[in-house]
């Protein structure tokens, strides 16, 4: 039996799971979504993940026609039905079903679907070693335009700055807002610690909230750590004591280098290293269980 995936309250075999080229997801990239994980059998940070899917689908004035707890309900049967202990989860709601004009008044129906996988990991080393980074010239997107609040499906933004580092030979993008200031990277928040100081960009320069990043920020609040949501620049980075990027799939991992020049000193830094083991401790408590 082959993965099974969820699409507006049925299950499809994965290779029958379709959408119609119609829908405005496809056409327009006209949806939100999110990406969530499961450790042992606990969707991490699941409610919160639905609480960020909720407000996304809320700023693109698009309503979700099941409730937050039907939808966390969705998530957790989907895996059960998978038999997937440790997952990777793309939820996404689509606009649904229109014509090929913009109006989505045509759509009548949002789509929803669940998707649930076997996790990706990043190799071993980098976590060990360290992630090298390159700023790259695609700023983010300016909130007063598209806010990257906004976990919509629209995500050439992120693409053309990823495109942008790998043919410069890098993994991942360091990306600047239109006013010159570090935002984020294509799929991950950006921290740096200074004097013991943990900093990163306030969400309203135009950055995604990261679940993974508030979580960060409680562990070493926790710590007894200054936590400051402030803006950064290149510089700061250059200077910083340690630098590490957060995500769901990437979870912590730290950067030694930007744009060739090395960060503290060239090797994932001891409060990194620290937040990295109280961040897999709370991967194993703080979600909900199946
Ligand atoms: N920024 C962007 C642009 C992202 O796509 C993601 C990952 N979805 C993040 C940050 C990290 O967010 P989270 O910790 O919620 O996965």
């Amino acid at each position: 039996m082959g993965l099974k995936v969820y699409i507006n309250g049925e299950y499809f075999e994965k290779d029958e799971a379709k959408i119609s080229v119609f829908d405005h997801g496809l056409l327009y990239g006209d949806g939100v979504f999110e990406g969530i994980r499961s450790y042992d059998r606990l969707v991490f940070k699941l409610e919160e993940h639905v609480d960020r899917l909720y407000e996304s689908s809320q700023g693109i004035m698009q309503n979700i026609p099941l409730s937050k707890k039907d939808m966390i309900k969705a998530v957790v049967e989907t895996l059960k039905l998978n038999k997937l202990d440790n997952a990777y989860i793309r939820l996404i709601v689509t606009r649904g079903v229109g014509d090929l004009g913009l109006d989505p008044r045509k759509c009548k129906f949002a789509s929803i679907i669940i998707i649930t996988d076997n996790i990706k990991l990043y190799p071993e080393k980098l976590y060990k070693e360290g992630l090298a980074i390159i700023t790259v010239p695609t700023p983010r997107n300016m909130p007063e335009a598209l806010n990257p609040q906004i976990k919509s499906l629209n995500y050439l933004n992120n693409i053309l700055a990823k495109i942008e580092a790998i043919n410069s030979g890098y993994e991942e993008a360091l990306m600047f807002t239109a006013h010159g200031y570090v935002a984020e990277c294509t799929g991950d928040n950006i921290f740096i610690i200074k004097n013991n100081n943990l900093i990163t960009p306030p969400a309203y320069l135009g950055i995604l909230k990261g679940i993974t990043r508030a979580c960060v920020m409680d562990i070493a609040k926790k710590a007894g750590m200054t936590v400051k949501e402030e803006i950064i620049t290149r510089h700061n980075i250059f200077t910083a004591d340690e630098c590490f990027l957060t995500g769901t799939a990437a979870e912590i991992i730290p950067v030694v280098c930007l744009d060739k020049r090395t960060i503290g000193d060239n090797k994932p830094g001891k409060i990194t290293l620290n937040l990295m083991k109280e961040f897999r401790k709370a991967t194993k408590t703080d979600g909900v269980k199946y």
